[in-house]
């Protein structure tokens, strides 16, 4: 292919499922569209959650993966934004089962609901009563987990956004910037990924996902004050660990402590559970995912597949008919 070939421009569309749910009702993928003047402002309040579902092969399910928590923090960040509750958690929760049946996704996936001013108020606008409007789209997201890959993370140059600036604890779209100056310039600098301190100069999180180092068989994560987003993964993660009998530290963490830990992973809903091999070019432990990560990963992968009874509570089943409420 010569530079004058004009496929070599030529744009393949991208792919997308035939529905998406907006304003209330499931609508074809094409006709959801808004004016180009939307473009940009409305994102200011705009805010979203990302939420897994998981493909259980032996009783043909497609599980979301602890939901009621995941629209419980929607909530959370609809009200931060000081916009109004147009759909309940049980309204959302029925949009969600119904959108991934009418896409026919029948292997592991990935939820967006997103919510923001609607009535084509700009969200530059300080108005505590505009209702919020959303959309919800799914698409395929194979799962990680087992994947055994290490990542290589350096720390970042740039600091965590912060309660009295941008609070964390919302899951808003333009706190998102703050992530991508992180993600871009690990990516610059040859590393997969970027761990960002806060302004305390502590560890706060990844670009996209919290952090747990491990160190003398003990695991430990920053606080939900560290300028973190709360994370269901985390919450999740911790609470397993507790389970499996080790002990759990929730505490400040130095960045040097990145460097002698014997076990860091980031967790996260897109990247699930993903062991660190080097922070900065400083191997952690012996270079390989170690025994903690490595039994937590089993762990979670049992219950996120539906095969672990106790954690049935944090699934709820697309298909199956399970009523109108959250599980
Ligand atoms: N921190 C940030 C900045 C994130 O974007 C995410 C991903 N949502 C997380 C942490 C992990 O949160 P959760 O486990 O709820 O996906």
């Amino acid at each position: 292919m010569t530079t004058g070939d004009p496929k070599a421009f030529a744009q393949t569309p991208p792919e997308h499922p035939p529905y998406l749910w907006w304003a209330g009702r499931q609508v074809p993928w094409e006709s959801a569209t808004v004016h180009v003047t939307q473009v940009g402002w409305t994102a200011i309040s705009a805010v979203f959650e990302g939420i897994r579902a998981y493909w259980n092969e032996e009783r043909q399910e497609l599980n979301v993966f602890r939901l009621e928590e995941h629209l419980k923090r929607f909530a959370q960040s609809i009200r931060f934004m000081r916009m109004a509750q147009t759909y309940s958690p049980q309204q959302l929760t029925q949009a969600i089962r119904e959108l991934f049946r009418a896409n026919g996704l029948r292997e592991d996936a990935y939820c967006q609901p997103l919510a923001y001013m609607g009535r084509s108020v700009p969200g530059y606008l300080a108005a505590d009563d505009v209702p919020s409007e959303v959309f919800i789209t799914t698409r395929a997201a194979p799962s990680n987990l087992g994947s055994a890959r290490l990542l290589h993370c350096c720390v970042s140059s740039w600091v965590r956004i912060s309660d009295n600036v941008m609070p964390p604890r919302a899951k808003a779209i333009t706190n998102y910037q703050n992530s991508r100056y992180v993600s871009n310039e690990a990516r610059i600098n040859g590393y997969d990924a970027g761990i960002i301190l806060n302004d305390q100069g502590k560890v706060a999180e990844g670009a996209y996902a919290c952090i747990v180092i491990v160190r003398d068989g003990v695991a430990a994560t920053p606080p939900r004050s560290a300028g973190i987003l709360e994370s269901i993964t985390l919450a999740s993660v911790l609470e397993l660990l507790g389970e499996m009998g080790v002990p759990v530290e929730v505490r400040d963490i130095d960045r040097t402590e990145l460097y002698v830990a014997d076990e860091a992973f980031l967790c996260g809903t897109l990247i699930e559970i993903a062991p660190i091999g080097s922070v900065d070019r400083y191997q952690v432990g012996d270079g390989a995912m170690g025994p903690v990560t490595r039994a937590l990963e089993e762990r979670f992968t049992r219950v996120v597949r539906g095969q672990d009874p106790g954690r049935s509570h944090w699934l709820t089943p697309v298909h199956e008919s399970v009523g109108v409420g959250p599980r």
